[in-house]
Protein backbone atom coordinates (compact mmCIF):
# COMPACT_ATOMS: atom_id res chain seq x y z
CA UNK A 1 0.00 0.00 0.00
CA UNK A 2 1.30 3.51 -0.33
CA UNK A 3 0.87 6.53 1.54
CA UNK A 4 1.68 9.93 1.80
CA UNK A 5 5.02 10.82 3.89
CA UNK A 6 6.00 14.22 4.61
CA UNK A 7 10.03 14.41 4.99
CA UNK A 8 11.04 17.61 6.79
CA UNK A 9 14.65 18.61 5.79
CA UNK A 10 16.60 18.15 2.86
CA UNK A 11 19.63 17.77 4.14
CA UNK A 12 22.28 14.93 2.97
CA UNK A 13 20.04 12.94 5.82
CA UNK A 14 16.44 13.49 4.71
CA UNK A 15 17.48 13.23 0.50
CA UNK A 16 18.57 9.75 1.67
CA UNK A 17 15.49 9.33 3.42
CA UNK A 18 13.39 10.36 0.68
CA UNK A 19 14.75 8.22 -1.77
CA UNK A 20 14.86 5.08 -0.25
CA UNK A 21 11.04 5.31 0.83
CA UNK A 22 10.21 6.45 -2.64
CA UNK A 23 12.07 2.72 -3.65
CA UNK A 24 9.83 1.03 -1.63
CA UNK A 25 6.57 2.35 -3.13
CA UNK A 26 5.93 5.49 -1.27
CA UNK A 27 4.60 8.88 -1.77
CA UNK A 28 6.85 11.17 -0.77
CA UNK A 29 7.17 14.82 -0.23
CA UNK A 30 10.03 16.64 0.94
CA UNK A 31 10.14 20.19 2.70
CA UNK A 32 12.85 22.23 3.00
CA UNK A 33 13.27 26.23 3.82
CA UNK A 34 16.14 26.38 1.25
CA UNK A 35 17.57 24.58 -1.44
CA UNK A 36 18.25 20.43 -0.64
CA UNK A 37 21.71 20.14 0.08
CA UNK A 38 22.40 24.47 1.70
CA UNK A 39 22.69 23.53 5.48
CA UNK A 40 25.56 21.34 7.29
CA UNK A 41 25.41 18.84 4.07
CA UNK A 42 27.15 21.95 2.00
CA UNK A 43 30.17 22.73 3.46
CA UNK A 44 31.45 19.67 4.94
CA UNK A 45 35.04 18.05 4.61
CA UNK A 46 33.89 15.50 1.86
CA UNK A 47 35.50 12.48 3.70
CA UNK A 48 32.80 9.25 3.51
CA UNK A 49 34.26 8.20 6.59
CA UNK A 50 34.22 4.15 6.43
CA UNK A 51 37.16 4.06 8.65
CA UNK A 52 36.63 6.51 11.87
CA UNK A 53 35.58 3.72 13.36
CA UNK A 54 35.76 5.45 17.20
CA UNK A 55 33.68 7.94 17.30
CA UNK A 56 34.83 11.56 18.61
CA UNK A 57 35.57 11.53 22.09
CA UNK A 58 36.46 13.80 24.85
CA UNK A 59 40.02 13.76 25.33
CA UNK A 60 40.25 12.08 29.02
CA UNK A 61 43.79 12.90 29.64
CA UNK A 62 44.87 16.26 31.61
CA UNK A 63 47.35 17.39 28.97
CA UNK A 64 44.53 17.45 26.47
CA UNK A 65 41.99 18.72 28.51
CA UNK A 66 44.16 21.75 29.63
CA UNK A 67 44.61 22.38 25.85
CA UNK A 68 41.25 22.64 25.73
CA UNK A 69 40.70 24.44 28.40
CA UNK A 70 43.21 27.24 27.18
CA UNK A 71 41.00 27.87 24.41
CA UNK A 72 44.21 28.38 22.19
CA UNK A 73 43.96 24.96 20.21
CA UNK A 74 42.75 25.51 16.95
CA UNK A 75 40.98 22.46 16.64
CA UNK A 76 38.25 23.12 19.76
CA UNK A 77 37.40 26.68 20.39
CA UNK A 78 34.52 28.08 22.84
CA UNK A 79 32.78 30.53 23.95
CA UNK A 80 32.95 30.36 27.30
CA UNK A 81 29.26 32.51 28.42
CA UNK A 82 27.61 29.37 26.50
CA UNK A 83 29.45 26.68 28.19
CA UNK A 84 26.96 26.82 30.97
CA UNK A 85 23.91 26.35 28.84
CA UNK A 86 24.89 23.38 27.66
CA UNK A 87 26.42 22.01 30.68
CA UNK A 88 24.34 19.19 31.05
CA UNK A 89 25.23 18.09 27.08
CA UNK A 90 28.89 18.25 28.28
CA UNK A 91 28.60 16.12 31.21
CA UNK A 92 26.73 12.89 29.33
CA UNK A 93 29.39 14.09 26.64
CA UNK A 94 32.69 13.15 29.07
CA UNK A 95 30.54 10.02 30.93
CA UNK A 96 30.26 8.85 27.02
CA UNK A 97 33.64 8.92 26.27
CA UNK A 98 34.47 6.49 28.85
CA UNK A 99 36.93 4.23 27.01
CA UNK A 100 34.60 1.05 27.61
CA UNK A 101 31.60 3.24 27.12
CA UNK A 102 33.28 4.21 23.41
CA UNK A 103 33.81 0.60 22.65
CA UNK A 104 30.32 -0.13 22.92
CA UNK A 105 29.29 3.18 21.41
CA UNK A 106 31.32 2.19 18.10
CA UNK A 107 30.23 -1.17 17.88
CA UNK A 108 26.44 0.02 17.89
CA UNK A 109 27.78 2.39 15.31
CA UNK A 110 30.03 -0.11 12.87
CA UNK A 111 27.14 -2.23 11.26
CA UNK A 112 25.74 1.61 9.74
CA UNK A 113 29.53 2.58 8.91
CA UNK A 114 29.83 -0.89 7.29
CA UNK A 115 27.32 -0.24 4.89
CA UNK A 116 28.40 3.56 4.06
CA UNK A 117 30.07 3.17 1.12
CA UNK A 118 28.10 0.49 -0.97
CA UNK A 119 24.89 2.72 0.03
CA UNK A 120 27.09 5.95 -1.60
CA UNK A 121 28.09 3.84 -4.33
CA UNK A 122 24.07 2.62 -5.33
CA UNK A 123 22.96 6.13 -5.38
CA UNK A 124 25.99 7.75 -6.85
CA UNK A 125 25.26 5.47 -9.93
CA UNK A 126 22.27 5.75 -10.28
CA UNK A 127 21.93 9.57 -9.90
CA UNK A 128 24.95 9.64 -12.52
CA UNK A 129 27.28 11.82 -9.89
CA UNK A 130 30.47 9.38 -10.44
CA UNK A 131 32.46 12.74 -11.46
CA UNK A 132 32.11 13.78 -7.84
CA UNK A 133 33.70 10.76 -5.84
CA UNK A 134 37.18 9.23 -5.91
CA UNK A 135 37.80 6.32 -4.27
CA UNK A 136 41.10 6.55 -2.67
CA UNK A 137 41.06 7.42 0.60
CA UNK A 138 42.91 10.61 2.72
CA UNK A 139 45.55 11.37 4.17
CA UNK A 140 46.61 11.97 7.35
CA UNK A 141 49.37 13.43 8.09
CA UNK A 142 52.06 13.31 10.85
CA UNK A 143 54.59 16.15 12.17
CA UNK A 144 56.47 14.03 15.20
CA UNK A 145 58.09 11.08 15.83
CA UNK A 146 55.71 10.29 18.66
CA UNK A 147 53.12 11.19 16.27
CA UNK A 148 54.77 8.17 13.67
CA UNK A 149 54.76 5.69 16.69
CA UNK A 150 51.28 6.64 17.79
CA UNK A 151 50.59 6.01 13.52
CA UNK A 152 52.04 2.93 13.91
CA UNK A 153 49.99 1.62 16.51
CA UNK A 154 47.30 2.95 14.98
CA UNK A 155 47.13 1.05 12.06
CA UNK A 156 48.29 -2.47 13.34
CA UNK A 157 45.10 -2.43 15.84
CA UNK A 158 42.42 -0.64 13.74
CA UNK A 159 43.74 -2.84 10.81
CA UNK A 160 43.42 -6.30 13.37
CA UNK A 161 40.32 -5.12 15.50
CA UNK A 162 38.07 -3.37 12.13
CA UNK A 163 40.15 -4.62 9.21
CA UNK A 164 40.71 -1.79 7.74
CA UNK A 165 43.43 -1.25 5.46
CA UNK A 166 46.36 1.29 5.83
CA UNK A 167 49.72 2.60 4.56
CA UNK A 168 52.03 3.98 7.20
CA UNK A 169 54.48 6.16 5.10
CA UNK A 170 57.94 7.45 5.58
CA UNK A 171 58.26 11.02 4.22
CA UNK A 172 59.80 10.05 0.75
CA UNK A 173 56.55 7.42 0.60
CA UNK A 174 54.44 10.45 1.48
CA UNK A 175 56.27 12.89 -1.03
CA UNK A 176 55.58 10.46 -4.04
CA UNK A 177 51.99 10.59 -2.91
CA UNK A 178 51.69 13.90 -2.49
CA UNK A 179 54.53 15.24 -4.11
CA UNK A 180 53.19 19.19 -3.08
CA UNK A 181 53.36 18.75 0.70
CA UNK A 182 56.26 20.84 2.83
CA UNK A 183 58.62 19.54 5.44
CA UNK A 184 56.76 19.50 8.40
CA UNK A 185 55.06 16.76 7.66
CA UNK A 186 57.80 13.70 8.58
CA UNK A 187 55.04 10.93 7.40
CA UNK A 188 51.63 10.12 6.96
CA UNK A 189 48.83 7.51 7.37
CA UNK A 190 46.94 6.66 3.72
CA UNK A 191 43.69 5.37 4.79
CA UNK A 192 42.83 3.85 1.71
CA UNK A 193 38.97 2.32 2.53
CA UNK A 194 37.05 5.75 2.35
CA UNK A 195 35.26 7.54 -0.43
CA UNK A 196 35.85 11.82 -0.77
CA UNK A 197 33.88 14.14 -2.47
CA UNK A 198 34.99 17.25 -4.66
CA UNK A 199 31.74 18.67 -3.82
CA UNK A 200 29.38 17.81 -0.66
CA UNK A 201 26.50 20.29 -1.35
CA UNK A 202 26.03 18.80 -5.42
CA UNK A 203 26.26 15.78 -4.19
CA UNK A 204 22.92 15.98 -2.10
CA UNK A 205 21.54 18.33 -4.85
CA UNK A 206 22.48 15.65 -7.09
CA UNK A 207 20.95 12.98 -4.78
CA UNK A 208 17.63 15.46 -4.63
CA UNK A 209 17.35 15.37 -8.68
CA UNK A 210 17.32 11.83 -8.83
CA UNK A 211 14.25 11.77 -6.00
CA UNK A 212 12.40 14.54 -8.68
CA UNK A 213 13.23 12.38 -11.67
CA UNK A 214 11.84 9.57 -10.40
CA UNK A 215 8.24 11.61 -9.32
CA UNK A 216 8.89 12.95 -5.91
CA UNK A 217 8.14 16.44 -5.18
CA UNK A 218 10.28 18.96 -3.29
CA UNK A 219 8.73 22.12 -1.64
CA UNK A 220 11.02 25.21 -0.55
CA UNK A 221 9.12 25.98 2.56
CA UNK A 222 10.18 27.31 5.74
CA UNK A 223 8.46 24.45 8.25
CA UNK A 224 6.87 26.41 11.57
CA UNK A 225 5.22 24.03 13.76
CA UNK A 226 3.62 20.19 13.30
CA UNK A 227 0.97 18.67 15.14
CA UNK A 228 -1.21 15.74 15.19
CA UNK A 229 -4.23 16.29 13.41
CA UNK A 230 -7.01 13.13 14.13
CA UNK A 231 -4.94 10.13 12.56
CA UNK A 232 -2.85 12.63 10.58
CA UNK A 233 -0.08 15.34 11.14
CA UNK A 234 -0.45 18.89 9.93
CA UNK A 235 2.96 20.36 8.78
CA UNK A 236 2.38 24.30 8.59
CA UNK A 237 4.44 26.13 6.61
CA UNK A 238 5.36 29.90 6.24
CA UNK A 239 3.55 29.73 3.00
CA UNK A 240 0.40 27.15 3.81
CA UNK A 241 -0.11 23.96 5.41
CA UNK A 242 0.28 20.18 4.78
CA UNK A 243 -1.44 16.80 5.98
CA UNK A 244 -0.24 13.23 5.98
CA UNK A 245 -0.45 10.02 7.63
CA UNK A 246 3.31 10.31 8.74
CA UNK A 247 6.34 12.69 9.13
CA UNK A 248 9.99 12.42 9.08
CA UNK A 249 11.66 14.75 11.05
CA UNK A 250 15.53 15.41 9.35
CA UNK A 251 16.40 19.14 10.27
CA UNK A 252 19.23 18.53 11.37
CA UNK A 253 20.71 20.41 14.13
CA UNK A 254 17.37 22.48 14.05
CA UNK A 255 15.32 19.16 15.05
CA UNK A 256 14.86 20.45 18.35
CA UNK A 257 12.58 23.77 16.85
CA UNK A 258 10.02 21.18 16.35
CA UNK A 259 9.97 18.47 18.68
CA UNK A 260 10.49 20.67 21.98
CA UNK A 261 6.69 21.58 21.25
CA UNK A 262 5.69 18.19 21.40
CA UNK A 263 7.02 17.42 24.69
CA UNK A 264 10.19 15.10 23.16
CA UNK A 265 13.36 17.14 24.61
CA UNK A 266 16.17 15.71 23.70
CA UNK A 267 20.22 16.37 23.93
CA UNK A 268 21.07 17.99 20.94
CA UNK A 269 23.78 20.87 20.38
CA UNK A 270 25.39 21.84 17.31
CA UNK A 271 28.59 21.63 17.19
CA UNK A 272 29.62 24.48 14.73
CA UNK A 273 32.03 24.49 11.40
CA UNK A 274 33.58 26.68 9.09
CA UNK A 275 34.97 26.49 5.83
CA UNK A 276 36.90 28.86 3.48
CA UNK A 277 38.24 27.46 -0.01
CA UNK A 278 42.19 28.73 -1.07
CA UNK A 279 44.01 28.99 -4.56
CA UNK A 280 46.68 27.02 -4.37
CA UNK A 281 50.47 29.15 -4.88
CA UNK A 282 51.97 28.78 -8.06
CA UNK A 283 50.03 26.18 -9.38
CA UNK A 284 50.67 23.09 -6.64
CA UNK A 285 48.02 20.16 -6.50
CA UNK A 286 46.63 18.06 -3.68
CA UNK A 287 45.96 14.83 -4.51
CA UNK A 288 43.34 13.38 -1.44
CA UNK A 289 41.82 15.35 1.37
CA UNK A 290 44.74 15.78 4.17
CA UNK A 291 43.77 15.75 8.29
CA UNK A 292 45.94 17.24 9.96
CA UNK A 293 44.97 15.65 13.23
CA UNK A 294 47.60 17.10 15.74
CA UNK A 295 46.17 20.57 14.98
CA UNK A 296 42.68 19.55 13.89
CA UNK A 297 41.40 20.77 10.48
CA UNK A 298 41.35 18.97 6.87
CA UNK A 299 42.96 20.66 3.88
CA UNK A 300 40.59 18.53 0.88
CA UNK A 301 40.81 20.02 -2.91
CA UNK A 302 37.49 20.51 -3.93
CA UNK A 303 35.77 22.40 -6.73
CA UNK A 304 35.58 25.83 -5.42
CA UNK A 305 39.39 25.57 -4.47
CA UNK A 306 41.61 24.21 -1.64
CA UNK A 307 39.07 23.93 1.22
CA UNK A 308 39.82 24.28 4.60
CA UNK A 309 37.25 22.95 7.55
CA UNK A 310 37.71 23.83 11.11
CA UNK A 311 37.35 21.36 13.91
CA UNK A 312 34.56 22.49 16.53
CA UNK A 313 33.27 25.57 18.08
CA UNK A 314 31.09 25.60 20.62
CA UNK A 315 29.35 28.62 20.45
CA UNK A 316 25.23 29.50 20.09
CA UNK A 317 24.36 28.21 16.66
CA UNK A 318 23.14 32.01 15.39
CA UNK A 319 26.17 33.91 16.39
CA UNK A 320 27.57 34.76 12.83
CA UNK A 321 30.51 32.90 11.50
CA UNK A 322 33.88 34.42 12.44
CA UNK A 323 37.73 33.57 11.73
CA UNK A 324 39.13 32.31 14.96
CA UNK A 325 39.78 28.45 14.03
CA UNK A 326 40.57 29.35 10.32
CA UNK A 327 42.57 31.61 11.44
CA UNK A 328 44.80 29.21 13.48
CA UNK A 329 44.36 26.78 11.23
CA UNK A 330 45.52 28.80 7.86
CA UNK A 331 48.72 29.34 9.59
CA UNK A 332 49.66 25.95 10.91
CA UNK A 333 48.23 24.47 7.30
CA UNK A 334 50.73 26.91 5.18
CA UNK A 335 53.35 25.08 7.01
CA UNK A 336 52.41 22.01 4.66
CA UNK A 337 51.00 23.51 1.56
CA UNK A 338 51.30 26.21 -0.35
CA UNK A 339 47.64 27.52 -0.06
CA UNK A 340 47.46 31.17 -1.94
CA UNK A 341 44.89 33.81 -1.65
CA UNK A 342 41.41 32.69 0.32
CA UNK A 343 38.51 32.43 -2.42
CA UNK A 344 35.92 34.07 -0.44
CA UNK A 345 36.03 37.01 1.74
CA UNK A 346 33.93 35.54 4.27
CA UNK A 347 34.08 31.92 6.02
CA UNK A 348 31.15 29.24 5.52
CA UNK A 349 29.52 28.40 8.67
CA UNK A 350 27.98 24.64 9.28
CA UNK A 351 26.14 23.36 12.39
CA UNK A 352 27.21 19.64 13.11
CA UNK A 353 24.15 17.81 14.65
CA UNK A 354 25.47 16.10 17.64
CA UNK A 355 24.07 13.65 20.67
CA UNK A 356 26.01 13.23 24.01
CA UNK A 357 26.48 9.89 23.30
CA UNK A 358 27.95 10.45 19.86
CA UNK A 359 24.70 8.28 17.99
CA UNK A 360 22.42 9.54 15.59
CA UNK A 361 18.67 9.44 17.05
CA UNK A 362 17.00 7.22 14.46
CA UNK A 363 13.45 5.48 14.95
CA UNK A 364 9.83 6.44 15.81
CA UNK A 365 8.57 8.77 18.46
CA UNK A 366 7.08 7.28 21.39
CA UNK A 367 3.43 8.75 22.05
CA UNK A 368 3.04 9.93 18.55
CA UNK A 369 2.36 7.68 15.91
CA UNK A 370 3.32 8.43 12.96
CA UNK A 371 6.39 10.62 13.60
CA UNK A 372 9.68 9.46 12.63
CA UNK A 373 12.93 11.07 13.45
CA UNK A 374 16.40 11.05 11.57
CA UNK A 375 19.15 13.58 12.99
CA UNK A 376 22.24 13.76 15.27
CA UNK A 377 24.57 12.52 13.00
CA UNK A 378 27.20 14.93 13.93
CA UNK A 379 30.80 14.53 12.76
CA UNK A 380 29.66 11.78 10.21
CA UNK A 381 26.33 12.71 8.34
CA UNK A 382 27.81 12.68 5.10
CA UNK A 383 29.14 9.23 5.46
CA UNK A 384 25.89 7.75 7.45
CA UNK A 385 23.36 9.32 5.53
CA UNK A 386 22.30 6.70 2.84
CA UNK A 387 22.60 4.13 5.79
CA UNK A 388 20.23 5.99 8.15
CA UNK A 389 17.72 6.49 4.69
CA UNK A 390 18.03 2.68 4.46
CA UNK A 391 17.80 1.84 7.96
CA UNK A 392 14.65 4.16 8.39
CA UNK A 393 12.80 3.34 5.31
CA UNK A 394 13.28 -0.29 6.62
CA UNK A 395 11.61 -0.04 9.72
CA UNK A 396 8.69 2.41 8.47
CA UNK A 397 7.66 -0.11 5.62
CA UNK A 398 7.92 -2.81 7.77
CA UNK A 399 11.35 -4.41 5.80
CA UNK A 400 13.77 -6.24 8.08
CA UNK A 401 16.44 -3.75 9.13
CA UNK A 402 19.77 -4.20 7.61
CA UNK A 403 21.14 -2.83 11.29
CA UNK A 404 20.23 -3.15 14.96
CA UNK A 405 18.02 0.27 15.23
CA UNK A 406 17.95 0.12 19.24
CA UNK A 407 20.95 2.04 19.63
CA UNK A 408 19.48 4.91 17.79
CA UNK A 409 15.98 4.99 19.49
CA UNK A 410 15.23 8.66 21.08
CA UNK A 411 14.01 6.45 24.31
CA UNK A 412 17.13 6.13 25.71
CA UNK A 413 17.03 10.20 26.06
CA UNK A 414 13.16 10.51 27.30
C1 LIG B 1 32.84 21.84 9.06
C2 LIG B 1 32.15 20.50 8.92
C3 LIG B 1 32.85 19.42 8.38
C4 LIG B 1 32.23 18.16 8.28
N1 LIG B 1 32.88 17.13 7.65
C5 LIG B 1 32.25 15.95 7.46
C6 LIG B 1 32.87 14.91 6.73
O1 LIG B 1 33.95 15.05 6.18
N2 LIG B 1 32.21 13.71 6.63
C7 LIG B 1 30.98 13.51 7.18
O2 LIG B 1 30.44 12.41 7.09
N3 LIG B 1 30.33 14.52 7.83
C8 LIG B 1 30.94 15.72 7.99
N4 LIG B 1 30.31 16.74 8.65
C9 LIG B 1 29.00 16.48 9.24
C10 LIG B 1 27.87 16.50 8.22
O3 LIG B 1 28.02 17.61 7.36
C11 LIG B 1 26.52 16.57 8.95
O4 LIG B 1 26.44 15.57 9.93
C12 LIG B 1 25.38 16.36 7.96
O5 LIG B 1 25.47 17.28 6.91
C13 LIG B 1 24.04 16.48 8.66
O6 LIG B 1 23.06 16.28 7.67
P1 LIG B 1 21.53 16.60 7.96
O7 LIG B 1 20.77 16.27 6.75
O8 LIG B 1 21.14 15.95 9.26
O9 LIG B 1 21.51 18.18 8.29
P2 LIG B 1 21.60 19.42 7.29
O10 LIG B 1 22.47 19.16 6.13
O11 LIG B 1 21.93 20.61 8.14
O12 LIG B 1 20.13 19.51 6.73
C14 LIG B 1 19.05 19.99 7.52
C15 LIG B 1 18.10 20.69 6.59
O13 LIG B 1 16.98 21.13 7.34
C16 LIG B 1 16.55 22.38 6.80
N5 LIG B 1 15.76 23.06 7.82
C17 LIG B 1 16.11 23.37 9.09
N6 LIG B 1 15.09 23.95 9.73
C18 LIG B 1 14.05 24.02 8.84
C19 LIG B 1 12.71 24.47 8.90
N7 LIG B 1 12.20 25.02 10.01
N8 LIG B 1 11.93 24.34 7.80
C20 LIG B 1 12.41 23.77 6.67
N9 LIG B 1 13.67 23.33 6.55
C21 LIG B 1 14.48 23.44 7.62
C22 LIG B 1 17.85 23.09 6.45
O14 LIG B 1 17.62 24.10 5.48
C23 LIG B 1 18.71 21.95 5.94
O15 LIG B 1 18.65 21.81 4.54
C24 LIG B 1 30.90 18.00 8.76
C25 LIG B 1 30.20 19.10 9.27
C26 LIG B 1 30.81 20.34 9.34
C27 LIG B 1 30.00 21.51 9.87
Amino acid sequence: MTSHILVLGAGIVGVSIALHLQERGETVTLIDRSEPGEGASFGNAGLIERCSVIPYAIPRDWRSLLAHASNRNAAVHYAPSFLPRIAPWLWAYWQSSRSERLTKIAGELLPLLEACLTEHERLVEAAGLNHLLKRDGWVEVIRSIAGMEDATRRVSTLGTDYGLSADLLDRPALHRLEPALMAAAIGAIHWRDPFTVSDPGALTKGYAALFERRGGTILREAVKSVAPSGKRWRVTTAQSSHNAERIVIALGARSNDLLAPLGLRVPLVAKRGHHLHYRSDTGATLNHAILDEQIGYVLAPMTDGIRLTTGVELAPPDAPANRVQINRCEARARELFPLGEPVESEPWLGLRPAMPDMKPVIGDAPGHPGLWLAFGHAHHGLTLGPATGRLLAEMMTGGKPFADPRPFDIRRFL
